[in-house]
């Protein structure tokens, strides 16, 4: 009884002494404005400033912002059948433990927020909050997601109407590396800085292409991590004149930017990875195959959340390294789901499982909110992921594709929506008003690039991910 008691009042002042700390980096940065963020249902990082002499008050209340926002498009258009509009109000209420001083903006901070109600509730369309509802899910097995989104994105100048790379350079070259240095070494210390751990960098093979692997954690922060390298490199990029775009295809005929999602289980209990048996078939355990026969299940739908773009499409296609069905293989890149080899010496650490349809333009709560939901439901079903792919799917034909169970991902967003709209463990999981929303927001981006042509697509994905 009284430890339960205690419980509230040591939270109380241990919320007192964070909101002071936050103070104290507050003047010892001079930060005027502080970044209440948070991101749609459209994949846009959005949100609103508040000078820092009204921070205590807005830590407390939250600042408001109109309900219509979700049900806003990448299109800035707001959903005319959508279930949000002029009336109504939410809250942007921070979690303190996201706070940090952004080092390529002056004098300015940030909060990561939930979407509240007035009364302070989990507001029923935060992704936020689905994304805890889903870990909250885990948690009940004793188990916890860890996952690290492996980022690709574009190092682009504007000239006239054209988005120019910055190089042509071959893939993994030092002469990438090289003219991109100034800005890439910019942005793992800004990273760095707000408490993100680069982990890899390299030239990938596309012009201008970067890529940026940072170190795994528990899924709520790694969807947060995903928002700070997104908003880092682009804020960086801009101060050397230039634009990081995280948009899944940003040259139509070149290789697509992925944020391959890592991810692994872990037991709360023993701390020991839920994925790893030294006994089974490429060291995964009889749960990771459950759970990747859930993923594999609900994954023509699951794409709708992590491919989630009319551009996204053009990206998953055979032979771009992205793939384009639903097979998993052993180190196979042109399978949805790769089994990365053990790294020798840190087997159980480095065993995951590596989900390639996933792209930078996903809101990442949704993303790791959806794999959740389609892994746990492999786990409670026992749902067995098949045969491993040991060539390019693509090589196989039809039928012995059908004889596998391999099916072909959706080649559009609305094929997508169409699966996401019929999967029922997925509907369910994300409930009813968030489910409704997201359909509408983004069968009305489908609707607003019909028609209006390839460079009309990539302006908007190009700029806005
Ligand atoms: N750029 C590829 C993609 O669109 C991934 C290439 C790779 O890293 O294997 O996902
Ligand atoms: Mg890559």
């Amino acid at each position: 009884m009284q430890a339960a008691s205690e419980a509230p009042a040591r939270s109380a002042e241990a919320r007192r002494r964070r909101v002071r700390e936050i103070g104290r980096q507050c003047r010892r940065h001079d930060v005027q404005t502080v970044r209440f963020l948070y991101c749609g249902n459209d994949g846009v990082v959005r949100g609103k400033a508040c000078h820092v002499r009204f921070l205590e008050s807005y830590l407390e209340s939250g600042i408001g912002l109109t309900v219509a926002m979700q049900s806003f498009t990448m299109l800035d258009q707001l959903v005319p059948e959508g279930a949000f509009g002029p009336v109504g109000e939410i809250r942007l209420v921070p979690d303190l433990d996201s706070f940090a001083v952004l080092p390529y903006v002056p004098r300015a901070a940030r909060f990561l927020c939930h979407l509240r109600t007035l009364e302070g509730e989990p507001w029923a369309a935060c992704p936020r909050a689905f994304l805890d509802r889903m870990v909250e899910r885990a948690r009940a097995r004793g188990l916890e997601l860890r996952a690290a989104f492996e980022n690709e994105f574009t190092l682009a100048r504007r000239e006239g109407e054209r988005w120019v790379p910055i190089d042509r350079s071959p893939c993994f070259s030092t002469l990438g590396m090289d003219a991109a240095a100034t800005v890439m070494t910019e942005i793992m210390d800004a990273l760095v800085a707000q408490g993100v751990q680069p982990e890899q960098y390299y030239a990938e093979l596309g012009p201008g292409q970067q890529e940026l692997p940072v170190r795994f954690a528990p899924a709520l922060r790694a969807a947060d991590n995903q928002i700070t390298v997104r908003e880092t490199a682009r804020g960086v990029a801009l101060r050397h004149g230039l634009v990081a775009s995280f948009a899944p295809k940003p040259f139509p005929d070149q290789a697509g930017n992925g944020a391959h999602l890592h991810f692994s289980l872990w037991r709360l209990g023993d701390q020991a990875n839920h994925f790893h048996d030294p006994r089974g078939r490429y060291g995964l355990s009889e749960a990771a195959y459950h759970f990747l026969g859930g993923v594999l299940h609900h994954l023509p739908a699951l794409v709708a959340l992590t491919a989630p773009t009319v551009n996204s499409y053009r990206r998953l296609q055979p032979r771009m390294w992205s793939s384009a069905y639903t097979a998993w293989g052993p180190d196979n890149r042109e399978a949805a789901v790769r089994v990365p080899s053990l790294r020798r010496g840190r087997e159980m650490e480095s065993t995951n499982l590596e989900l390639k349809p996933c792209d930078p333009a996903a809101n990442p709560y949704l993303a790791l909110g959806g794999l959740l939901a389609a892994g746990l439901d492999g786990l409670e079903r026992k749902l067995d992921p098949g045969e491993p792919v040991l060539v390019d799917p693509d090589t196989l034909d039809e039928a012995e594709r059908r004889r596998r169970g391999i099916r072909r991902l959706p080649a559009s967003l609305g094929e997508a929506l169409d699966a996401l709209e019929r999967d029922e463990v997925l509907r369910a999981a994300l409930g009813d008003v968030l489910a409704r929303e997201y359909l509408a927001v983004k069968r009305a981006e489908v609707r607003g690039f019909e028609g209006k042509g390839v460079e009309f697509e990539i302006e908007h994905h190009f700029l806005k991910y």
